[in-house]
C-alpha cells in the first residue's frame, strides 16, 4: 500500500470524513498475476464479491480504475433502504409479488449483515421516512394534489408490508406525512467501501488506480499489468455498457447528483428522508450536515449521460429543495455527481456477458443493498452455474 493520503479537496461531501481522508491509497497493479477470480470494480458490489470469494477459499485479485468506491458507491445518498429502486407494490406488479418480497427480505438481511460487519459508527440503524411530497406545506395547488396521490400510494405500500409481516409505521410529524420504515439505515457510503476493503485486504490482493483496458476470457489487462483468472466478475454499475459494449440496450447510464451543506439544526432529519415519489432524498450526518440528492425527474433527457460532473439545472433544483429539507436557508459546501446504470424494468442485471465473464449492475439508482446481493449472485453464477433469482434480469 502506498502512503499518499486520499485527496482532501474532493468535491464529494462524504470525503470530508476524517476516516476517509486519512485512508491511504492502495498501489496500482504493476505486474502480471494469476488468481482464481479477478473482480473489476471495487465499489460496494465488487467488494461484496471479493468477500464472498474469500469465504469460498478462493484467491482473488480486485482492481479499480480509481480509489475504492471512486464511482457511485462512494458518492451516493448513503441510504440503506430495503427493497429495490421501485416501491415494493410496484415491483410486485411488474415482476410478481413473490420475487419482489424475496428481494425485499434479502435487502433487510443485507442491512443486518453490513451493520454487524462494520459496526454502528458506519451503519446507523435509524430507519427511514418516505414522505408524501417534500417537507413543509405544499407551495402550489399542483403540489397539494400530487401529495394526496402520494399519500394514497404510501397507504398501498403500508398495507402490503403489514400483510407480509414487514415492519412499517405511519409517519405524521414535523416533516409531513408518510411512512416510517424502522429497519432501514444510513451510512457514509465511502466509509462502507473503505471499511470493507480494509477488512478484505489481508485475504485478497486489491489495486487502485488501475483502469482495465481489455477484458478477454481468462485475462484482464490494465496499462501496467494483467490478471489471468478462470472467472472474471465485472461489478460496475454506471458506464457498464462502455466496458462491455454487448450490454448496451440492457443497461443505460444516467447521472445522479448531490450536494452537501454546512451543519444545520442537528436532529432536523432523524433518519434518511425521501419524498416526492422518492425523486428527492436527504440525510443529515451526526455533525448536522445535510446530504441531498434528486431532481433527476426534472431533467430526464439531460441526465442520460456518461458525464459525471454536476450540472447547473439540477444543482439549482437541489439548492431549492435543501431549504425544504433543512427547514431554513443553509450554506452549500460540496457539489458532485456520479454515474449509475438503469435497466428497462428496474430489475438489476446479473449475466454472463462473455464466456467466463459475469457482469452485475443496472441498479436503477438504488444499489447500496441490491448491488452486493447481485454481486454474490454473479459469483454463484460463475462458480456454480446457479441461475440468478427471478428478481434479476439475467
Ligand atoms: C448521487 C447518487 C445517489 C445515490 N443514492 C443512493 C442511495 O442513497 N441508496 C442506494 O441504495 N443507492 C444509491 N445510489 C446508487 C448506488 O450508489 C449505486 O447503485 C451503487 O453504489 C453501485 O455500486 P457498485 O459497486 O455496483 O458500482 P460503482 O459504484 O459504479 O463502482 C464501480 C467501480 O468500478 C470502477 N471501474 C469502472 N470502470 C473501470 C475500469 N475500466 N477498470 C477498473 N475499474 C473500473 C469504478 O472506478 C468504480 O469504483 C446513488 C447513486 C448516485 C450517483
Amino acid at each position: 500500500m502506498s502512503s499518499s493520503p486520499t485527496a482532501t479537496k474532493s468535491p464529494v461531501g462524504w470525503d470530508q470524513d476524517p476516516v476517509v481522508r486519512r485512508t491511504p491509497r492502495r498501489a496500482p497493479l504493476a505486474e502480471n498475476l494469476r488468481a482464481d477470480v479477478c473482480v473489476i470494480g471495487l465499489g460496494g458490489s465488487g467488494l461484496a464479491a471479493v468477500g464472498e470469494l474469500i469465504r469460498r477459499g478462493l484467491s482473488v485479485v480486485g482492481v479499480d480504475a480509481g480509489r475504492v468506491a471512486a464511482g457511485a458507491a462512494g458518492r451516493n445518498g448513503g441510504f440503506l433502504i430495503a427493497g429495490s429502486a421501485i416501491a415494493i407494490h410496484e415491483a410486485g406488479r411488474g415482476w410478481g409479488l413473490a420475487a419482489a418480497l424475496d428481494l425485499y427480505r434479502q435487502t433487510l438481511t443485507e442491512i443486518g449483515a453490513l451493520a454487524e460487519l462494520l459496526g454502528p459508527e458506519v451503519v446507523r440503524r435509524v430507519g427511514s421516512i418516505r414522505l408524501a411530497g417534500l417537507p413543509g406545506e405544499p407551495t402550489s395547488q399542483a403540489e397539494q394534489e400530487d401529495r394526496k396521490l402520494e399519500l394514497a400510494d404510501c397507504d398501498e405500500q403500508f398495507e402490503l408490508l403489514r400483510a407480509h409481516g414487514i415492519a412499517v409505521e405511519r409517519y405524521d410529524g414535523p416533516l409531513g406525512q408518510g411512512l416510517f420504515l424502522p429497519d432501514d439505515a444510513a451510512m457514509n457510503p465511502a466509509r462502507r467501501a473503505l471499511g470493507l476493503a480494509e477488512l478484505y485486504a489481508g485475504s485478497a490482493r486489491l489495486f487502485e488506480d488501475s483502469p482495465v483496458t481489455e477484458i478477454r476470457t481468462g485475462l484482464v489487462s490494465t496499462e501496467a499489468g494483467s490478471v489471468a483468472a478462470g472467472l472474471i466478475v465485472v461489478a460496475v454499475d454506471g458506464k457498464l455498457e462502455m466496458l462491455l459494449p454487448e450490454l448496451a440496450g440492457r443497461v443505460r447510464t444516467a447521472r445522479l447528483q448531490m450536494l452537501a451543506t454546512e451543519p444545520v439544526s442537528p436532529g432536523r432529519l432523524p433518519c434518511p428522508v425521501y419524498g416526492r415519489w422518492g425523486y428527492d432524498y436527504a440525510q443529515q450526518d451526526v455533525a448536522g450536515r445535510i446530504f441531498i440528492g434528486g431532481g433527476r425527474d426534472r431533467f430526464v433527457e439531460q441526465e442520460w449521460t456518461t458525464d459525471g460532473s454536476p450540472s447547473a439545472g439540477i444543482q439549482q433544483w437541489l439548492d431549492q429543495s435543501v431549504v425544504r429539507f433543512a427547514g431554513a436557508p443553509v450554506r452549500v459546501t460540496h457539489r458532485w455527481a456520479a454515474s449509475v446504470g438503469y435497466t428497462p424494468d428496474a430489475r438489476p442485471l446479473v449475466t454472463e456477458a462473455r464466456p467466463g465473464v459475469i457482469a452485475c449492475g443496472g441498479y436503477s439508482g438504488t444499489g447500496n443493498l441490491v448491488g452486493p446481493i447481485a454481486a454474490r449472485a454473479a459469483v454463484a453464477l460463475g462458480m456454480d452455474g446457479t441461475q440468478p433469482a427471478d428478481y434479476f434480469a439475467s
